[in-house]
């Protein structure tokens, strides 16, 4: 495997005027001072992985609005072998409460790629925003640089293994800032230089969350072999225990047992720092083989953004059945194109949705099952439901927002 860190700097330019016209113009006016008293600063991402999953999703088009805006910003990733990510998958995992037996063996593997990543890293920026575990103790290896840093926690970490949070604590606490998506997800004990909480966002301008003509969405959609005239379920998620895929298969047959002609597709992209994927996938194919109205696609088949958006704008209802949760861009992703949404009650998912609908969160299949009912019968609800949430997406989580937070954030460090 290749060694060191790679460049990957945003090749799209944000069209500014776009996002003008989503934003009040007092918003856009901080946004643009914010970027102004940060001009020259040079402010770089490190995360462990180009595509698939959301952190990778957000830096694509976060990066280019910072540059469009004026910020010399950079996206940069740590390169590790596959018994490395097996590791941090582990780490992952292990935050969001899952056991992890931490040996002696790991914990060097893991201190030996970020020890060699904050080398190849250089020495170039004043600002470096480090994304979730993976390469987390770089900031240690970074040796007294008069750079700052900020460590931004993807994960809810707050009920995590003990060893795993023992092990990681010290080097998140030589960060100058932490940033959680909100507060309960704080790691516990983490005495922290400075804590803020910033939720994560979608872009509305990106081909996935384009707006598309309906008619080439059902077209789209009938291509892949799937029957646009009868009622589809969807959930677009990587294949991971976490975001309960083979609880939504379960689900979907409950639902089939009173709406016979329902179908559902599964999308699911496999990330390069995701060793657990494929196991899953292939679990899920299983199930797909013995069921015509079950279909399972992946980036591998050719499903990028433009199918991902097609297939939420065709659907009835959205699925994001997750166990534990982040966020879950997802979810407002489909929120933004007015879909109904049924998700599990967990981490970032409730804040997404607006407060009349939050009965569509759930905690069982069973309660999956029944909510999918219950909206695939009722279209005006379906309605009613999409445009709040387009509202309420509107207003908290598209990207302007997130821009404007963390400027204020990288301020606030430099002062
Ligand atoms: N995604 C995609 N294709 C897939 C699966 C996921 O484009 O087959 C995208 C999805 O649209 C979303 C991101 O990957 O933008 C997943 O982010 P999320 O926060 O929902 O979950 P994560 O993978 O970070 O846990």
């Amino acid at each position: 495997p290749k060694v060191g860190i790679g460049r990957r700097c945003g090749a799209i330019q944000a069209n500014l005027d776009g996002y003008r016209k989503l934003m009040s113009e007092e918003a856009y006016e901080e946004l643009r001072t914010l970027a102004k008293e940060l001009e020259g600063v040079k402010v770089c991402h490190v995360n462990s992985t180009a595509a698939g999953g959301g952190v990778a999703e957000l830096l694509a088009r976060y990066v280019p609005m910072l540059q469009a805006l004026g910020v010399q910003a950079d996206w940069r990733l740590i390169h590790g072998e596959p018994d490395f990510f097996a590791i941090t998958k582990a780490f992952h995992n292990a935050l969001q409460g899952g056991h992890y037996g931490l040996g002696k063996a790991a914990q060097d593997l893991y201190l030996t790629v970020n020890e060699r990543s904050a080398k190849a890293l250089g020495n170039d920026y004043d600002v470096y925003i480090v994304h979730d575990p993976q390469p987390a103790a770089i900031r240690h290896f970074a040796g007294p640089r008069d750079a700052k840093w900020i460590w931004r926690c993807h994960i809810d970490s707050s009920a995590p293994d003990k060893e795993v949070s023992q092990f990681l604590r010290p080097l998140l606490e030589e960060y100058e800032a932490v940033v959680f998506t909100m507060s309960q997800f704080v790691l516990p004990q983490l005495a922290a230089k400075r804590v803020a909480f910033i939720a994560p966002a979608i872009d509305p301008l990106a081909t996935k969350n384009m707006d598309l003509p309906e008619d080439l969405c059902r077209r789209a959609i009938a291509d892949s072999g799937v029957d646009p005239t009868r009622p589809l379920l969807l959930q677009v998620s990587r294949f991971d225990p976490w975001k309960d895929p083979l609880g939504v298969v379960r689900a979907y047959r409950l639902v089939k047992e009173a709406i016979p002609t329902v179908q559902l597709v599964l999308i699911g992209a496999m990330a390069g720092d995701d060793p657990e994927g494929w196991e899953i996938l292939d679990r899920v194919e299983e199930e797909a083989a013995k069921d015509p109205d079950l279909f399972v696609f992946t980036n591998l088949a050719g499903v990028g953004s433009m199918e991902v958006n097609a297939f939420q704008r065709g659907c009835d209802v959205v699925i994001q059945k997750s166990l534990r949760e982040g966020f879950g861009l997802v979810v407002s992703e489909a929120l933004w194109k007015e879909k109904p949404v049924v998700a599990g009650n967990t981490g970032g998912i409730p804040m997404q949705f607006p407060e009349p609908f939050q009965k569509n969160l759930v905690d069982s299949v069973e309660a999956c099952a029944e909510r999918l009912l219950h909206l695939l019968q009722r279209p005006g609800e379906r309605g009613e439901f999409g445009r709040a949430g387009r509202e309420h997406v509107r207003r908290h989580f598209l990207m302007p927002r997130l821009v404007r937070d963390e400027l204020r954030l990288i301020k606030q460090v430099l002062e």
